[in-house]
Protein backbone atom coordinates (compact mmCIF):
# COMPACT_ATOMS: atom_id res chain seq x y z
CA UNK A 1 0.00 0.00 0.00
CA UNK A 2 2.88 2.65 1.23
CA UNK A 3 4.27 1.55 -2.12
CA UNK A 4 1.75 2.09 -4.20
CA UNK A 5 1.29 5.53 -2.74
CA UNK A 6 4.89 6.34 -2.79
CA UNK A 7 4.88 5.43 -7.00
CA UNK A 8 1.61 7.50 -7.25
CA UNK A 9 2.91 10.72 -5.89
CA UNK A 10 6.41 10.20 -8.03
CA UNK A 11 4.25 9.98 -10.76
CA UNK A 12 1.32 13.00 -10.09
CA UNK A 13 4.46 15.36 -8.13
CA UNK A 14 3.79 17.99 -10.92
CA UNK A 15 0.23 18.01 -9.66
CA UNK A 16 1.20 18.74 -5.68
CA UNK A 17 3.66 20.96 -6.31
CA UNK A 18 2.47 23.94 -6.00
CA UNK A 19 -0.84 23.13 -4.49
CA UNK A 20 0.59 21.36 -1.33
CA UNK A 21 3.89 22.22 0.08
CA UNK A 22 3.63 19.09 2.69
CA UNK A 23 3.37 16.70 -0.29
CA UNK A 24 5.72 18.33 -2.63
CA UNK A 25 8.42 18.31 0.36
CA UNK A 26 7.53 14.90 0.88
CA UNK A 27 8.65 13.58 -2.41
CA UNK A 28 11.83 15.66 -1.86
CA UNK A 29 12.90 13.57 0.79
CA UNK A 30 11.31 10.59 -0.44
CA UNK A 31 13.58 10.83 -3.61
CA UNK A 32 17.01 11.75 -1.51
CA UNK A 33 16.09 8.41 0.53
CA UNK A 34 15.78 6.48 -2.46
CA UNK A 35 19.12 8.11 -3.90
CA UNK A 36 20.58 7.26 -0.63
CA UNK A 37 19.86 3.54 -0.83
CA UNK A 38 20.80 3.36 -4.33
CA UNK A 39 24.70 5.12 -3.39
CA UNK A 40 25.03 2.18 -0.69
CA UNK A 41 24.02 -0.76 -3.42
CA UNK A 42 26.14 0.73 -6.10
CA UNK A 43 29.30 0.99 -2.84
CA UNK A 44 28.71 -2.37 -1.93
CA UNK A 45 29.05 -3.56 -5.75
CA UNK A 46 32.18 -1.78 -6.30
CA UNK A 47 33.98 -2.33 -2.89
CA UNK A 48 33.30 -6.06 -3.17
CA UNK A 49 34.73 -5.96 -7.47
CA UNK A 50 38.09 -3.69 -5.24
CA UNK A 51 38.93 -7.00 -4.22
CA UNK A 52 39.23 -8.35 -7.24
CA UNK A 53 42.59 -7.61 -9.31
CA UNK A 54 41.21 -6.18 -12.37
CA UNK A 55 38.40 -3.45 -11.82
CA UNK A 56 35.27 -3.23 -14.04
CA UNK A 57 36.53 -1.21 -17.10
CA UNK A 58 35.21 2.49 -16.95
CA UNK A 59 32.29 3.55 -18.09
CA UNK A 60 33.18 6.90 -19.42
CA UNK A 61 36.41 7.42 -21.08
CA UNK A 62 37.26 11.07 -22.14
CA UNK A 63 39.79 11.78 -24.42
CA UNK A 64 41.11 15.60 -24.87
CA UNK A 65 42.46 15.54 -27.98
CA UNK A 66 43.36 19.33 -28.51
CA UNK A 67 43.29 21.70 -25.47
CA UNK A 68 40.85 24.71 -26.02
CA UNK A 69 37.22 25.88 -25.92
CA UNK A 70 35.27 28.65 -27.91
CA UNK A 71 32.95 28.64 -25.46
CA UNK A 72 32.76 31.32 -22.84
CA UNK A 73 30.57 30.14 -19.99
CA UNK A 74 31.24 31.66 -16.90
CA UNK A 75 31.20 28.59 -14.61
CA UNK A 76 33.61 26.83 -16.34
CA UNK A 77 37.74 27.86 -16.23
CA UNK A 78 38.07 26.42 -19.84
CA UNK A 79 36.45 29.04 -21.01
CA UNK A 80 38.16 31.15 -23.61
CA UNK A 81 38.08 34.07 -21.28
CA UNK A 82 40.03 32.38 -18.35
CA UNK A 83 41.37 29.22 -19.71
CA UNK A 84 45.12 29.18 -18.05
CA UNK A 85 46.02 26.07 -20.09
CA UNK A 86 48.24 26.52 -23.38
CA UNK A 87 46.97 25.22 -26.58
CA UNK A 88 48.02 22.27 -27.60
CA UNK A 89 47.12 18.67 -29.35
CA UNK A 90 47.64 15.22 -28.66
CA UNK A 91 50.07 13.20 -30.73
CA UNK A 92 47.92 10.82 -32.94
CA UNK A 93 50.17 8.03 -32.19
CA UNK A 94 49.19 8.30 -28.44
CA UNK A 95 45.26 8.43 -29.81
CA UNK A 96 46.51 5.37 -31.55
CA UNK A 97 47.59 3.53 -28.51
CA UNK A 98 44.98 4.28 -26.36
CA UNK A 99 42.25 3.03 -29.06
CA UNK A 100 44.60 -0.21 -29.67
CA UNK A 101 44.53 -0.62 -25.79
CA UNK A 102 41.09 -0.68 -25.43
CA UNK A 103 40.59 -2.76 -28.83
CA UNK A 104 42.78 -5.38 -27.04
CA UNK A 105 39.61 -5.80 -23.97
CA UNK A 106 36.74 -5.29 -26.45
CA UNK A 107 35.92 -2.01 -24.82
CA UNK A 108 32.14 -1.74 -24.83
CA UNK A 109 31.23 1.04 -22.89
CA UNK A 110 31.47 5.02 -23.87
CA UNK A 111 34.15 7.00 -25.35
CA UNK A 112 34.18 10.23 -26.02
CA UNK A 113 36.40 12.43 -27.59
CA UNK A 114 36.55 15.66 -25.59
CA UNK A 115 36.58 16.66 -21.54
CA UNK A 116 36.69 20.54 -20.92
CA UNK A 117 37.32 21.64 -24.66
CA UNK A 118 35.27 21.93 -28.11
CA UNK A 119 36.05 18.85 -29.82
CA UNK A 120 35.25 20.09 -33.83
CA UNK A 121 38.28 22.46 -32.67
CA UNK A 122 40.21 19.74 -33.54
CA UNK A 123 40.28 19.25 -37.55
CA UNK A 124 41.58 15.12 -36.82
CA UNK A 125 38.14 14.36 -34.86
CA UNK A 126 37.05 12.75 -37.98
CA UNK A 127 39.82 10.57 -38.41
CA UNK A 128 40.13 9.84 -34.59
CA UNK A 129 35.95 8.72 -34.59
CA UNK A 130 36.59 6.39 -37.46
CA UNK A 131 39.65 4.91 -36.22
CA UNK A 132 37.79 4.06 -33.17
CA UNK A 133 34.98 2.86 -34.94
CA UNK A 134 36.40 0.28 -36.72
CA UNK A 135 38.43 -0.75 -33.48
CA UNK A 136 36.24 -0.37 -31.23
CA UNK A 137 32.68 -1.75 -32.81
CA UNK A 138 30.92 -2.22 -29.44
CA UNK A 139 32.23 0.75 -28.15
CA UNK A 140 29.64 3.81 -27.79
CA UNK A 141 30.87 6.93 -29.32
CA UNK A 142 29.56 9.96 -27.98
CA UNK A 143 30.44 13.98 -28.17
CA UNK A 144 29.55 16.91 -26.91
CA UNK A 145 29.65 20.07 -28.72
CA UNK A 146 28.71 23.72 -28.14
CA UNK A 147 27.49 24.26 -31.45
CA UNK A 148 29.49 27.27 -32.26
CA UNK A 149 30.21 27.58 -35.72
CA UNK A 150 29.01 23.85 -36.04
CA UNK A 151 27.53 23.38 -39.76
CA UNK A 152 25.27 20.70 -40.69
CA UNK A 153 27.80 19.17 -42.84
CA UNK A 154 30.20 18.44 -39.97
CA UNK A 155 27.52 16.83 -38.38
CA UNK A 156 26.88 14.44 -40.90
CA UNK A 157 30.79 13.69 -41.69
CA UNK A 158 31.00 12.90 -38.19
CA UNK A 159 27.62 10.46 -37.95
CA UNK A 160 29.54 9.07 -41.32
CA UNK A 161 32.62 8.26 -39.53
CA UNK A 162 30.87 6.33 -37.22
CA UNK A 163 29.50 8.59 -34.47
CA UNK A 164 27.09 7.36 -32.17
CA UNK A 165 25.12 10.12 -30.40
CA UNK A 166 25.90 13.72 -30.61
CA UNK A 167 24.73 16.66 -27.77
CA UNK A 168 24.92 20.14 -28.88
CA UNK A 169 24.97 22.29 -25.78
CA UNK A 170 23.46 25.60 -27.33
CA UNK A 171 24.90 28.72 -24.39
CA UNK A 172 23.21 31.70 -24.94
CA UNK A 173 22.90 34.86 -22.85
CA UNK A 174 20.39 35.27 -19.71
CA UNK A 175 17.92 36.96 -22.21
CA UNK A 176 17.93 34.30 -24.77
CA UNK A 177 17.74 31.86 -22.15
CA UNK A 178 13.93 33.01 -20.09
CA UNK A 179 13.10 33.72 -24.09
CA UNK A 180 13.87 29.79 -24.50
CA UNK A 181 15.83 30.95 -27.76
CA UNK A 182 18.77 28.97 -29.35
CA UNK A 183 20.97 31.00 -30.60
CA UNK A 184 20.91 31.61 -34.94
CA UNK A 185 23.42 28.85 -35.37
CA UNK A 186 21.61 26.64 -34.11
CA UNK A 187 18.33 27.78 -35.11
CA UNK A 188 19.69 27.17 -38.67
CA UNK A 189 20.90 23.62 -37.87
CA UNK A 190 17.86 22.60 -36.37
CA UNK A 191 15.51 23.24 -39.36
CA UNK A 192 18.58 21.47 -42.02
CA UNK A 193 18.27 18.27 -39.28
CA UNK A 194 14.44 18.58 -39.78
CA UNK A 195 14.31 18.09 -43.25
CA UNK A 196 16.91 15.27 -43.16
CA UNK A 197 15.29 11.67 -42.72
CA UNK A 198 18.33 10.31 -41.40
CA UNK A 199 17.49 12.89 -38.43
CA UNK A 200 14.48 13.71 -37.88
CA UNK A 201 13.09 10.45 -36.43
CA UNK A 202 10.08 8.64 -36.53
CA UNK A 203 7.73 11.17 -34.49
CA UNK A 204 9.42 14.20 -35.81
CA UNK A 205 8.81 15.77 -32.34
CA UNK A 206 9.77 19.77 -31.60
CA UNK A 207 13.48 19.82 -31.98
CA UNK A 208 13.84 16.18 -31.00
CA UNK A 209 15.82 14.03 -33.77
CA UNK A 210 17.38 10.49 -33.80
CA UNK A 211 21.06 10.40 -32.23
CA UNK A 212 21.67 14.33 -31.66
CA UNK A 213 20.18 16.07 -28.59
CA UNK A 214 19.77 19.81 -28.94
CA UNK A 215 20.14 21.48 -25.63
CA UNK A 216 19.32 25.10 -24.69
CA UNK A 217 21.78 26.35 -21.31
CA UNK A 218 22.42 29.50 -19.61
CA UNK A 219 26.33 30.83 -19.73
CA UNK A 220 25.97 32.33 -16.81
CA UNK A 221 24.69 29.46 -14.48
CA UNK A 222 25.67 28.31 -11.36
CA UNK A 223 27.02 25.26 -11.27
CA UNK A 224 29.25 22.56 -8.78
CA UNK A 225 32.80 23.53 -8.10
CA UNK A 226 34.20 21.65 -10.61
CA UNK A 227 37.16 20.41 -8.09
CA UNK A 228 37.58 23.73 -7.15
CA UNK A 229 38.14 25.52 -10.57
CA UNK A 230 34.29 26.85 -11.21
CA UNK A 231 35.53 30.72 -11.60
CA UNK A 232 31.96 31.21 -10.44
CA UNK A 233 32.13 29.69 -7.52
CA UNK A 234 35.65 30.92 -5.88
CA UNK A 235 34.33 32.28 -2.47
CA UNK A 236 32.54 28.81 -2.58
CA UNK A 237 35.48 26.59 -2.55
CA UNK A 238 37.63 28.93 -0.76
CA UNK A 239 35.11 28.73 2.25
CA UNK A 240 35.42 25.97 4.48
CA UNK A 241 31.99 26.62 5.71
CA UNK A 242 30.24 26.33 2.51
CA UNK A 243 32.31 22.81 1.27
CA UNK A 244 32.01 21.06 4.44
CA UNK A 245 28.55 20.10 3.72
CA UNK A 246 29.98 17.55 0.91
CA UNK A 247 32.78 16.83 2.64
CA UNK A 248 32.29 13.16 3.52
CA UNK A 249 29.65 12.33 0.23
CA UNK A 250 30.77 9.44 -1.09
CA UNK A 251 31.70 9.73 -5.29
CA UNK A 252 31.89 7.43 -7.57
CA UNK A 253 33.89 9.24 -10.58
CA UNK A 254 37.07 7.02 -9.83
CA UNK A 255 35.42 4.01 -10.10
CA UNK A 256 33.48 5.04 -12.99
CA UNK A 257 35.63 7.37 -15.01
CA UNK A 258 38.98 7.84 -17.25
CA UNK A 259 40.05 11.42 -18.54
CA UNK A 260 43.06 11.49 -20.64
CA UNK A 261 45.07 14.94 -21.83
CA UNK A 262 46.94 16.10 -24.52
CA UNK A 263 50.17 14.95 -23.14
CA UNK A 264 48.81 11.68 -22.12
CA UNK A 265 48.16 11.87 -18.46
CA UNK A 266 45.21 10.64 -17.03
CA UNK A 267 43.66 12.56 -13.94
CA UNK A 268 42.36 11.05 -11.34
CA UNK A 269 38.69 13.29 -11.94
CA UNK A 270 37.08 14.90 -15.42
CA UNK A 271 36.31 17.88 -13.53
CA UNK A 272 39.80 18.83 -12.52
CA UNK A 273 40.78 20.67 -16.17
CA UNK A 274 43.86 21.12 -14.90
CA UNK A 275 45.33 17.91 -14.34
CA UNK A 276 46.17 18.60 -10.52
CA UNK A 277 46.08 15.13 -9.24
CA UNK A 278 47.92 12.22 -12.29
CA UNK A 279 47.20 8.77 -12.12
CA UNK A 280 49.39 7.72 -14.51
CA UNK A 281 50.46 8.80 -18.33
CA UNK A 282 49.63 6.58 -21.24
CA UNK A 283 52.95 7.16 -23.12
CA UNK A 284 54.50 5.14 -20.32
CA UNK A 285 51.99 2.44 -19.48
CA UNK A 286 49.13 0.67 -20.50
CA UNK A 287 45.75 2.30 -19.97
CA UNK A 288 44.24 -0.48 -18.67
CA UNK A 289 47.15 -0.85 -15.94
CA UNK A 290 46.75 2.60 -14.78
CA UNK A 291 43.19 1.93 -14.25
CA UNK A 292 43.93 -1.16 -12.08
CA UNK A 293 46.86 0.34 -10.42
CA UNK A 294 46.99 0.69 -7.07
CA UNK A 295 46.70 4.54 -6.95
CA UNK A 296 43.95 3.91 -9.00
CA UNK A 297 42.77 1.29 -5.83
CA UNK A 298 43.58 3.84 -3.30
CA UNK A 299 41.88 6.61 -4.47
CA UNK A 300 38.47 4.45 -5.56
CA UNK A 301 38.35 3.34 -1.75
CA UNK A 302 38.68 6.69 -0.07
CA UNK A 303 36.08 7.98 -1.77
CA UNK A 304 34.03 5.13 -1.38
CA UNK A 305 34.45 5.84 1.69
CA UNK A 306 33.66 9.27 1.79
CA UNK A 307 36.88 10.59 2.39
CA UNK A 308 36.91 13.90 0.69
CA UNK A 309 40.30 14.92 2.11
CA UNK A 310 41.88 12.12 0.37
CA UNK A 311 43.10 14.77 -2.80
CA UNK A 312 42.95 18.20 -3.67
CA UNK A 313 40.37 18.39 -5.71
CA UNK A 314 38.24 16.40 -4.01
CA UNK A 315 38.73 18.72 -0.97
CA UNK A 316 37.25 21.69 -2.88
CA UNK A 317 34.68 19.66 -4.73
CA UNK A 318 30.43 19.40 -3.80
CA UNK A 319 30.17 17.35 -7.07
CA UNK A 320 26.75 14.85 -5.98
CA UNK A 321 29.24 12.01 -6.41
CA UNK A 322 26.88 9.61 -8.70
CA UNK A 323 24.36 9.73 -11.51
CA UNK A 324 21.00 8.36 -12.24
CA UNK A 325 22.88 6.40 -15.19
CA UNK A 326 25.32 4.23 -13.27
CA UNK A 327 22.38 3.30 -11.23
CA UNK A 328 20.64 1.43 -14.52
CA UNK A 329 23.22 0.00 -15.49
CA UNK A 330 23.76 -2.41 -12.53
CA UNK A 331 19.56 -2.66 -11.99
CA UNK A 332 19.37 -0.90 -9.68
S1 LIG B 1 34.94 14.29 -5.24
FE1 LIG B 1 34.83 15.75 -6.95
S2 LIG B 1 36.96 16.10 -7.55
FE2 LIG B 1 36.89 14.22 -6.31
S3 LIG B 1 36.69 12.56 -7.80
FE3 LIG B 1 34.61 13.13 -7.14
S4 LIG B 1 33.90 14.62 -8.66
FE4 LIG B 1 36.12 14.47 -8.85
Amino acid sequence: MFSKIKKFIFKYKFLFRRKNKLIYYYTKVLKNYNDINKVNKLKSIYQKKSLEIDFFLPRIIHIETRTKCSGGCEFCLASYKTDPRTDGSMQEETVEKIINELSEVNYNNRLSFYNNNEPFLDKRIYSFIQIARNKLPKAFLELKTNGKGLKIENIERIFNSGLDFLYINDYVNEENFKKNLHSKNILKIIEQLKKMRRFKGKNNEKNKFERIDIGLRFEGAVMNTRAGTAPNRQADYNSNEKIYKSKDWICFRPSEMMTINKEGYIGACSEDLLFSEKMGNINKNNIINIWNSEKFKNTRKELLNGNRQCMSTCKKCDYRGFTQESFLDFGI
